[in-house]
This record gives C-alpha cells, structure tokens and sequence, in this order.
C-alpha cells in the first residue's frame, strides 16, 4: 500500500455540489503500533501514505477489521461522538474473531477522541459531520502465515468530513432480494472486515446492472438478512419487525439505536427471523428500511425478487421511517435530549 486512496484535504471554502462521501479525508490520522506483544505510544500525524512490507498479512490474508462512526458539531460548539463506547466493543471484538491484536477500551478511546479534537475545524456544520474509520490490520511481514495469526499490527483512525447524504432529497431505494447467495461466510456475518465486503460486490454489481438495484438484501435459505453494508427493518405504523441477533450478520449500532428509540416512543418491536415471503406481503401494507451510520436509515421503494417487482410504501420513503430517522437525528445533534447517554463530548 503506496497510497491512500485518491483523497484530498477538506476545502476551506463551501462549494457545491459537496464531495461524495468518503472521498475527503481531515488532513490528520491517528495511529499506533503493535508489536513484540504490546501497543506502542499512539500519536497524532499527518495523514499521508504509509509505509508497509510487500509482505505484510494483511495484503495477502485480509487480515482486517474497520469501525465507521460519527462526530457531530452541536449548535454550542461542541464536538460530541455517537455511541463511542459500542463501536469500541465492537472493533474489539472484530479483532478477536480474527485474532489480531485487541485494542484496550481506554487506547480506542483516547485516539478516536484525540482524532476529533485535533481536526475540529475540519468537522463540518449539522446536517454534515465528521465521519471516523479506525482500521487495524497485521502487518507481519510473513507470505507464508496463511494460518499463522499476524503478531504485528497497525491501528489508524481516519477522519473524513461529510456533508448531507440526501442533498439531492432522499430518494427510495431499489433492492434486489437475493435468496441464494450469501453476504460472507456465516461464522464472520458480525464481524466488520474487509472480506466481507469484498465477498458482497460481484452479486451487487450484478443487480446494479441486472435490475437497476441499489443494494442486494441477502436472504440465504429464505430468510432476510441484510444489505452489502446497512441492516434491514421492516416498519408499519408504530410496529417495527427486524431480525434478530445472531453472528450471522453485523450487529448495527443505528440498528440497536433506532429500535430503543421506537420502544421509547410506543412502538412494537419484534425480533426474530422472517422469510423473504413474509418480507413481500408486509411490503403490501408497510414500509422497509436500511439502517447504517452514514445515511442512518434510508427508506426502501421497490423490492424485486425472481424478476417481480413488489412497490414498498407505494414506492415511496414512508412516515414511520421518516420519523423514526428524525428521531434519531435529533438526538445525535443534540437538539433532542440524549436520555440514553449515547453522545461522548471529544
Ligand atoms: C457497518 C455495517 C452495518 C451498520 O452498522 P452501524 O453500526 O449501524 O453503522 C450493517 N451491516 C454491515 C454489513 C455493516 O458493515
């Protein structure tokens, strides 16, 4: 890895259109290393192409695991995470499943939130935010570690400016319902690694071009698990039906946000397995809905399966996701109050 990706500074002036997501990077990282079995000193620096062995474990066996979280510049100034605590225990555990080196809570915490402070002029005005992408992959130099765990590894936090994901107004998705394939392998669905998403693209691509889709919903042996990258809800007037947990696909913290929100509010929230059929005659009356941190919770207009199309919503983004998603969007902003202690001032 010569190069990050084609990644620029933020700009200091305001065009528009704003860059897609992704594409910007805050002009400083964190990053610290494991090695000879303990965590070295993390540090501030700015961003810039890393230096890695041709050889390193992760360029040949995906050793590699990633968080996507959020900071908000609240109307006092302030710059607050959301839910910092869930994604560190989540990148923990990402890490064990793949046995790389654990980040300790407290290091995690120090260098996301040192991160934040450290481009906070960078951290763009609500609706935009600042995006944060810890990675940490090995970096053993060994090309014959296929089943040898890497005992070196590097963890970076990367921060990237983002501006309104529905500039251009929140348009319903197409989705393609996929019963055969799977995401990823099983025992790996709750855990947030490279191969996972390397392992979703082929099936996405081919219902992009297929069927005009946006994302694949997988649904392996007939029940419904979720997206490429966001999870999956099915949502009626004050009654919520998602799957339930299980390692089988990610466990989002939108997704656990969402749902505490909508107990709060009355909704009836049920967790457990449905089948694809189940998915399309509630589609008949109700709405669906893809939850993940950069959109929150976007709503789904058509769903297509074995070349039927099946409109959600009348082929609309419906109330419920609309007021579920401002709920929620409140509370990241602070203009609603955070009653389950989910913001985490940098
Ligand atoms: C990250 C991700 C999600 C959403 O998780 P959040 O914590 O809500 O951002 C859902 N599914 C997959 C496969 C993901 O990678």
């Amino acid at each position: 890895m010569t190069s990050l990706p084609a990644a620029t500074t933020a700009p200091t002036a305001t065009p528009t259109p704003r860059p897609a997501f992704g594409t910007v990077l805050a002009r400083r990282m964190g990053v610290v290393r494991f090695e000879n079995g303990r965590w070295g000193e993390p540090s501030v620096e700015a961003t810039a192409p890393l230096t890695l062995s041709p050889a390193a474990h992760v360029l040949h066996y995906s050793s590699t695991c990633f968080e996507g979280l959020k900071a908000y510049r609240w109307a006092d100034g302030s710059l607050n995470v959301f839910r910092l605590d869930k994604h560190i225990a989540r990148m923990r555990q990402s890490a064990r499943h793949l046995v790389l080196p654990e980040p300790d809570p407290a290091l995690l915490d120090g260098l996301i939130r040192a991160v934040v402070r450290a481009v906070a002029d960078e951290v763009p005005e609500a609706p935009g935010a600042l995006y944060l992408r810890p990675l940490l992959m090995g970096t053993m130099p060994n090309i014959g570690a296929a089943a040898t765990p890497s005992d070196e590894a590097t963890l970076l936090v990367l921060a990237s400016p983002v501006w309104d994901y529905f500039s251009g107004g929140m348009k319903p998705l197409r989705i393609f319902v996929d019963d055969k394939n799977s995401r990823t392998a099983s025992h790996l669905g709750m855990v947030k690694t490279g191969g996972n998403y390397a392992a979703a693209m082929m099936p996405t691509l081919e219902a992009r071009t297929r069927h005009r889709a946006d994302q694949v919903l997988f649904c392996p042996g007939g029940t419904v698990q979720e997206t490429g990258a966001a999870n999956f809800l099915l949502l009626q007037k004050e009654r919520i039906l998602t799957r339930s947990l299980d390692p089988s696909f990610l466990h989002g913290v939108t997704r656990a946000s969402l749902l505490a929100l909508a107990r709060d509010l009355g909704y009836a929230v049920e967790e457990r397995p449905f089948t694809v059929a189940e998915m399309l005659r509630w589609a008949e009356h109700g709405e669906a809905a893809l939850s993940g941190t950069a959109a929150v919770l976007t709503g789904v207009g058509t769903l297509i399966h074995e070349n039927r199309e099946y409109p959600v919503a009348g082929g609309n983004v419906g109330p419920e996701t609309l007021r579920l998603r401002a709920a929620l969007v409140a509370v990241q902003r602070g203009e609603a109050p955070d009653r389950h202690g989910w913001l985490t001032r940098a």
